[in-house]
């Protein structure tokens, strides 16, 4: 039986969505299944991924985020403890940390998956390649096996563990690197990778000035804001909301393309959300070869009404 290591993500005692995802996915490729927490109130989050099948919970309390710490203490982990599996959420944190785990072990790193299985004692993996236009199937072939998996395209399941905490020491004293600011974008609004919908705005909405319109609608639903590189590049909204093969790749239930021609680099980004709902007023634009639902509209016709649809619908 494999010993799989799904590693989480926390901060303030706030448990992060990856990380029932990663331990789901553990999970579900059996084994002996353990999760590891770092970060502010790391606790908190023990007694949540059990209930996704950990049988142990590393954590380790961390102040703020440093990729060389937390990669030392999860490869520390996988070394002493022996694990054969390591699973990581292709968050930018896991982006940041997974490269980091793989060197410290000496072995490789296979990232994105949004869809994985075993073969024999071998994870295996398919994700999409050339911005979406193909798929290809990867085996790890070194080990311990590192992967990162693409948030919100793996199912969150029940399945109780024992959820036995264990500390470990997360050691910053020690990193190379020092870091002199720590700055969080996107207020209170929920992170795109980790949202359920998003609403992204392209160059359709014609100036900054009506950039608003995106974001009302995305607060409506409780939604992540994303942006199209047109966008972005004009400045219009800050560029960490870039969605796309340069950008942030999002997979929610709901993606709504506002003013977005689809572009393939765009798609590499959001092609594999599972409902896509566009807006555009040329009835040809690319996107609405990808779009569950389309209307063709202008967006300045088509979002007030809708806005007030959607609040009347949704109580707000
Ligand atoms: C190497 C490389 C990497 C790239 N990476 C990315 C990336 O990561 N992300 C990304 O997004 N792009 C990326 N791009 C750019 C990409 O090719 C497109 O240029 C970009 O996605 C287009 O953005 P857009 O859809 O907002 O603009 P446009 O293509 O100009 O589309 C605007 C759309 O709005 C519609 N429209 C206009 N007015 C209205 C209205 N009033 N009502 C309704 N609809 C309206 C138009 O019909 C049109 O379809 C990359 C390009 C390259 C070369």
């Amino acid at each position: 039986m494999a010993k799989i290591l799904a590693v989480g993500e926390i901060a303030g005692g706030v448990l992060k969505k990856a990380s029932r995802e990663t331990t789901s996915v553990a999970k579900k490729l059996g084994g002996t299944v353990s999760s590891i927490l770092i970060g502010s109130g790391a606790a908190a989050g023990a007694p949540e991924v059990a209930k996704h099948g950990a049988d142990t919970v590393y954590v380790g309390e961390a102040g703020t985020y440093n990729g060389e710490a937390y990669a030392k203490a999860i490869a520390d982990v996988v070394k002493s403890k022996g694990y054969e599996i390591v699973i990581l959420p292709h968050s930018w944190i896991g982006r940041d940390i997974s490269s980091r785990i793989a060197t410290l072990l000496n072995t490789g790193v296979i990232s994105d998956a949004t869809e994985i299985s075993m073969d024999g004692d071998r994870v295996k993996i398919r994700k999409p390649v050339y911005s979406g236009k193909a798929f290809v199937s990867l085996k790890v072939k070194a080990s311990p096996q590192v992967v990162t998996i693409r948030p919100n395209a793996h199912p969150i399941a029940d399945a109780a563990g024992a959820g036995k905490v264990e500390n470990i020491t997360v050691d910053a004293g020690a990193s190379k690197a020092k870091q002199v600011k720590f700055e969080a974008t996107g207020g209170t609004r929920v992170s795109l990778t980790e949202a359920d919908i998003v609403v992204s705005g392209g160059r359709g909405i014609k100036g900054p000035e009506n950039f608003p319109l995106i974001e009302q609608l995305a607060d409506i639903l409780g939604a992540g804001v994303g942006a199209t590189r047109a966008v972005v590049d004009a400045g219009w909204c800050d560029h960490t909301l870039q969605i796309g093969q340069t950008g942030q790749t999002v997979s929610p239930n709901l993606y709504v393309a506002v003013g977005i021609s689809g572009a393939i680099q765009h798609m590499a980004g959001m092609g594999s959300s599972k409902y896509i709902v566009a807006i555009n007023k040329d009835p040809d634009a690319p996107i609405f070869k990808v779009s569950t639902y389309g209307v063709v509209d202008d967006l300045f016709n088509v979002l007030p009404p809708l806005k007030e649809e959607l609040k009347a619908a949704l109580g707000k």
